[in-house]
């Protein structure tokens, strides 16, 4: 059995919205950023249950039936470029076993670690939380080099990349930042799809339940209208 250890926080068996087709989902434990719009808080300390490659790759294999031609397994968090070892274990066994790979970041940590990990990864879900550094800093706790470093790498190695952007009103939903994401898209060839998520409160609870404050709480959702008007700017 393999030395290395994941700390996962929980496993969604047959997921539809973390890539394409059916897929495993498998959460991680533990986040370096704090994302002002973060619907999983409980994933920010490290800890979570224990498991090895291999107990996950056996748990993927009683699914592999339903993944048909385009599903597999997705690798999601909390952020799993932190686990990058354990990541790249898992993706290097499920490759074996002709599983789909996909990784779902916020592209924060590029380094040689994280880099073998891409060399398993047939597709990356990179979140663009937003087109500008100072949004970036203020809310998500990082400079927008480090995703944009990484998205620029993806480039480079040709890797089949889906942008997502968590639209969230009075912040992120005007015409400026809708043309520098199409911008983005425009010069990265990796990039083959785009989604516009819609920002959603449903995660208060988990907030209260921490007796932490939700930043954006006080924030509306954006209408559908509003999505679609978006999406339509977008194309
Ligand atoms: S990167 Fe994801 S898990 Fe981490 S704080 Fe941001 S939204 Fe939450």
């Amino acid at each position: 059995m393999s030395e290395i250890k994941g700390y996962i926080h929980s496993i969604q068996s047959l997921g539809t919205l973390d890539g394409p087709g059916v897929r495993f989902v498998v959460f991680l434990q533990g986040c370096n950023l704090r994302c002002k719009c973060c619907h999983n808080p409980d994933t920010w300390e490290c800890g979570g249950k224990e498991y090895t490659p291999e107990e996950i790759v056996s748990r993927v294999l009683r699914f592999r039936e339903y993944f048909g031609r385009d599903g597999g397994i997705t690798l999601s968090g909390g952020e799993p470029l932190l686990q990058a070892d354990f990541a790249r274990r898992v993706f290097e066994m499920c490759h074996g076993e002709g599983i789909n790979t996909c990784l779902d970041t916020s592209g924060s940590v590029l380094n040689e670690k994280t880099k073998s990990l891409l060399e398993h990864t047939d597709r990356v879900l990179l979140d663009i939380k937003y087109t500008n550094d100072a949004d970036y800093r203020e809310n998500a706790g990082c400079s927008m080099r480090a995703p944009m470093d990484f998205l620029k790498y993806l480039n480079e190695k040709s890797i089949p990349t889906t942008l997502r952007q968590v639209i969230i009103p009075t912040v992120n939903d005007g015409e400026e930042n809708i043309l520098a994401l199409r911008d983005i898209v425009k010069a990265h060839a990796c990039v083959d799809k785009v989604e516009l998520l819609p920002f959603r409160k449903i995660c208060q609870v988990k907030y209260d339940n921490m007796g932490i404050e939700f930043p954006f709480g006080h924030l509306p959702e954006p209408t559908r209208d509003k999505m679609a008007e978006l999406e339509g700017m977008l194309r």
